[in-house]
């Protein structure tokens, strides 16, 4: 019998002992009202036990049963569009069970068990199949097919595959194995979220992931199946980044992560996401989004678990060949309860009272992303993406959860407090800010976009350099000492930021700009310089170009409608022609 009795309570922590039979990371129920925990230290008879619910008013002697089975989340229809708690219970069947004030210890399926859900098979009797094979899908949505795949470990030949509808616990399919056994196959699978799904192959992750924000996309990339981090002090910007992301980018599935965070950032998603449309399919945003709700007014040991529910979720649609994006807000949040969990385990602490498994549960957490060739015989290519927000105190980068986070990630958007002081907003700090996908992406958007997309870029950024050095001049001697061609990358610097990385989240028409916009855009202020500095040559003084009244249609161009925007932006280049042309000749006249 895996039953134990508590020695010790600390906050979310549990010591039970006779537990002998139990095994690490074992989910167990703690005390009457059946609290749901996991064993994270064994130590002979004495489990350690993580609890995922309040505490409060338990104690020594109470009874602790080890259910024998690692924490697993369920997969299968029905996920999409579902708002859990850290372990995936369905808040919305939590409130139904026991109101507002969630009852602890309370039970409700992740999956409802009695929804049916149109199975359509994909295979025949007869055919071979293996895991990761899709014996059928099911439209979980008017934009998502969840696809049926042979759980792992299952390889052998169809014996009865069925049509109909079907709740996800029902068989659909009965796979006769190897050894001639007859395996039930439903429409549901479970699996141990510390362990990450099997794929047969890695790829490297080469395709831009477009977000429709002109900093991310235009200057710091992330590829499909690529990892980054927004790190950034409180109120710079990051929750509205990471909204921004999931409701624009190009992702068949969103799965968000509210991790600590505060319950009313959560609340804002909650109302707002049902709203949006996406604005590919014209649907609700919420039709391809898995939400995980785990307020800072929550228990603080569940956050681990919802770091790992999410990503266990979000793996299963990767491996049905989905792009799938994936974002945690925040990441300092978990690792303070790791932090937290480790104090109270006792453990040698490391840097600011961090447990030394800090960098590797990081790790671990990030690997799971990436470009991966799912399981079974139909080379499907899924990926994830995963955003990680990071809230170092103060906006010190040089804290560990910072650091350690950079050495993992590929992207680093840097928010900026200065910058979010100034409302630029998005506040990505562009002169710290990286991306090492840059020359995959480069590749791919001279190929998808423009030809000249890239070399606008880099052109765009040497300005933008240029220009943070030109202001240490400035400040020391004034803006007069500089030669009117500097005086225009000043200029054309200023209309960068301003007009280009400065994308307002809030605006109907700016909170998002196709590629291709983005690259009209830059056009725009590059032309205007081009033409700009070739005017300068021609003796035109730099006072002159900066009034010319077409600068200001430069700086309303990210409002022009996506349909509008190659008549309105053609027009506004023969304007730039027009206007510099005729200052051009101007100054000839008046030579
Ligand atoms: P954090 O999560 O870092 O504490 P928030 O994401 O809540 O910060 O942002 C703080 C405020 O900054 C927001 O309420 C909003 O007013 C403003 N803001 C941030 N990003 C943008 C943006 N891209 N466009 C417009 N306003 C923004």
């Amino acid at each position: 019998m895996k039953k134990g009795t508590i020695v010790k309570v600390s906050g979310p922590l549990v010591v039970a002992e006779g537990m002998r039979d139990a095994n690490m990371f074992d989910v167990v129920r703690v005390s009457d009202s059946h609290l749901i925990g996991e064993i994270i230290e064994m130590h002979g008879d004495k489990a350690s036990i993580q609890v995922y619910e309040e505490t409060s008013g338990l104690g020594p002697g109470e009874e602790v049963i080890s259910t024998g089975m690692p924490m697993s989340v369920e997969l299968g229809p029905g996920l999409i569009s579902t708002i859990y708690d850290g372990i995936q219970r369905p808040l919305e069947k939590m409130y139904e069970a026991s109101g507002t004030n969630i009852r602890k210890g309370i039970e409700v399926q992740s999956l409802d068990r009695e929804k049916t859900w149109k199975f359509e098979p994909r295979k025949t009797i007869g055919e071979e199949v293996e895991a990761g094979d899709v014996i059928g899908v099911v439209q979980e949505t008017p934009i998502v097919e969840c696809k049926i795949m042979v759980p792992f470990g299952i390889k052998g030949v169809v014996k009865e595959i069925f049509i109909g509808s079907f709740t996800v616990e029902e068989t659909v399919c009965v796979i006769t194995d190897e050894k001639g056994k007859d395996i039930p196959v439903s429409m549901m699978q479970k699996w141990p979220v510390r362990k990450e799904r099997p794929y047969k192959r890695k790829q490297s992750p080469d395709s831009l992931l477009t977000t429709g924000q002109r900093v991310v996309d235009t200057f710091f990339p992330i590829t499909k199946g690529g990892v980054a981090a927004i790190p950034g002090p409180f109120g710079s910007g990051k929750t509205v980044t990471q909204h921004q992301l999931a409701k624009w980018a190009d992702a068949d599935i969103v799965v968000y992560i509210g991790c600590g965070e505060r319950g009313n950032e959560m609340t804002d998603v909650l109302r707002e996401f049902p709203e949006l449309k996406d604005p590919r399919t014209g649907e609700s945003l919420m039709q391809r989004t898995v939400l995980i709700a785990n307020t800072s007014d929550m228990p603080v040991a569940a956050r681990e678990a919802s770091i790992y529910t999410g990503i266990t979720i979000a793996e299963y649609f990767r491996d049905m060949g989905y792009s799938v994006a994936l974002m945690a807000d925040s990441t300092s949040r978990w690792a303070e309860a790791l932090r937290e969990m480790s104090g109270r385990l006792e453990e040698m602490p490391g840097e600011e009272g961090y447990p030394a498994y800090l960098g590797s549960r990081l790790a671990q957490f990030y690997e799971r992303a990436g470009c991966v060739v799912s399981l079974g015989n139909e080379e499907r290519v899924g990926t994830l993406t995963a955003i990680g927000a990071v809230s170092p105190p103060g906006g010190d980068t040089s804290e560990p959860v910072s650091q350690a986070t950079l050495r993992i990630v590929k992207v680093f958007w840097g928010l900026d407090a200065a910058l979010a002081y100034k409302r630029h907003f998005p506040a990505i700090n562009w002169l710290t800010s990286y991306s090492l996908y840059q020359d995959k992406v480069d590749e791919w958007a001279d190929i998808n976009v423009h030809p000249d997309f890239s070399e606008h870029r880099i052109e765009a950024m040497m300005l933008l350099q240029t220009e943070a050095e030109l202001q240490e001049i400035v400040q020391l001697v004034g803006v007069d000492s500089l030669s009117h061609s500097d005086r225009m990358i000043l200029e054309t610097s200023r209309s960068v930021r301003e007009d280009f990385l400065h994308q307002n989240s809030f605006h109907e028409v700016d909170t998002y700009a196709s590629l291709h916009k983005q690259y009209r855009m830059l056009k725009l202020i590059l032309d205007f310089y081009h033409k700009g500095q070739e005017a300068i040559k021609a003796g035109v003084m730099i006072q002159k170009i900066t009034k010319l009244d077409v600068i200001e249609r430069i700086g309303r161009a990210k409002y022009v409608e996506e349909s509008n925007v190659d008549k309105t932006y053609d027009d506004i280049e023969r304007e730039i022609e027009a206007q510099i042309n005729d200052l051009m000749k101007k100054g000839a006249d008046e030579l």
